[in-house]
């Protein structure tokens, strides 16, 4: 039997895509100087509801430059989630700093607020304007919250959390293009924002990303940062560490034709979300995506839990054997604490992060699947499961 591979989250290119990369070509504005690189911050910032934003190369760099300009320096500590992709937890170690691997609540699937605030007032004390982590005497700087799988987390009390323990806040919205917290996007509430463009995200530049943030003032020492620290670019006077971390003109123009089809490839994903819903929500064994009422979701990735008690070896074969059926559907992130580089750092109260990775599975969510795509993916989940 070989049936066409329906693909995890593959972009669909039916804008501008070609016409403005053909411009680039044309033109020879190929590298990071160019008009689209300007036109796709615009579009970003104003679909954001923000005055500016900053492109850079990855979502990974986007990251690692917030936390530069937040100023988490080597030898300070970040809290970051347990369930979350690798990139935030690298780029916390790309500036020397350490992370402290947080659970993450059943209600978001993103930081659990009941116990950074428990954390926090029980093995941390404020010494003048600075957080010190009470174990280790080290200095906390930052949160990353991570938005995952076009999901959000409870920003009112984060905010309100690290506005008393004077911590700064990077949102790690790169899976989260037009998600809405309490009906503002988000990546807007933290004092720093990135958004990633990667081929499998929302929105594609074919690789990108992009910094928002509070203070214009960081913005502007974002784009000197990322662009080699340039104080003088006729004499070449660099007066800090700088970056080659800027988009190019490539990029940005099939970012910005990406931009124009958001609210479609939205609906779109609103679609395939309310197709599994209904599909799946009577079915004994399988637990949907949650709803928290402050969320709008995207449902970037759609995701299911199979039956509390499932092993991960229960739930590996399952997902082979969807696999084999031809339905790319993968697997959460292996919980980050346990992989070799990370085993070292801290981790607090960790209990709902384990049963999410055994239970989770992602299922196709592309914006170009066909109805026919849905029905065989739906099929192939009720195969598995009865099997
Ligand atoms: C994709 C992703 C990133 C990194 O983005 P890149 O553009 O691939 O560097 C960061 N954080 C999360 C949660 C992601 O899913």
């Amino acid at each position: 039997m070989t049936q066409q591979y329906i693909p995890l989250s593959i972009p669909q290119i039916n804008g501008n895509e070609w016409k403005y990369v053909k411009e680039c070509l044309d033109t020879g504005w190929v590298s990071s100087v160019g008009p689209f690189v300007g036109r796709f911050e615009e579009a970003v910032a104003a679909y954001l509801g923000v005055e500016d934003a900053v492109a850079v190369s990855t979502g990974t760099a986007a990251l690692h430059t917030a936390l530069l300009i937040a100023g988490v320096n080597a030898g300070e500590e970040v809290i970051v989630p347990a369930l979350t992709f690798v990139a935030p937890v690298n780029a916390i170690c790309y500036v020397g700093a350490s992370p402290i691997f947080m659970d993450v609540s059943e209600q978001s699937w993103g930081l659990d607020v009941e116990k950074l605030a428990s954390f926090l007032n029980e093995n941390c004390e404020v010494r003048g304007e600075t957080c010190f982590n009470k174990n280790t005497n080290k200095k906390i700087r930052a949160i990353v919250v991570v938005h995952i799988l076009g999901l959000c987390c409870n920003m009112d009390p984060i905010t309100h959390l690290a506005k008393q323990y004077y911590l700064k806040i990077i949102e790690d919205a790169a899976e989260g293009m037009g998600v809405c917290y309490k009906g503002k996007p988000i990546g807007t509430f933290g004092d720093l924002g990135a958004f990633s463009f990667n081929g499998n995200k929302v929105v594609t530049a074919g690789g990108g990303g992009m910094i928002v943030a509070k203070k214009e003032k960081d913005l502007a020492y974002a784009r000197y940062l990322t662009t080699q620290a340039k104080d003088d670019p006729l004499e070449y006077i660099h007066n800090e560490i700088g970056y080659n971390y800027r988009l190019t003109n490539i990029q940005a123009a099939v970012g910005l034709a990406q931009m124009e089809q958001l609210q479609n490839f939205l609906q779109k994903k609103k679609q395939i979300a309310l197709y599994y819903e209904e599909s799946f929500k009577n079915l004994e064994g399988i637990t949907l995506m949650p709803m928290p009422d402050f969320c709008k979701p995207t449902y970037w990735l759609y995701a299911i839990l199979l039956r509390k008690q499932v092993t991960v070896q229960e739930r590996k074969m399952f997902i082979q054997k969807l696999n084999e059926e031809g339905v790319g559907a993968r697997s959460f992130w292996h919980p980050i604490y346990k992989l070799t580089p990370f085993q070292q750092f801290e981790t607090y109260k960790i209990e709902n992060t384990m049963p999410l990775y055994e239970r989770g599975i992602c299922l196709p969510s592309s914006v170009g699947m066909k109805m026919e795509d849905l029905e065989r993916v739906v099929r192939s989940v009720k195969n598995v499961l009865l099997y």
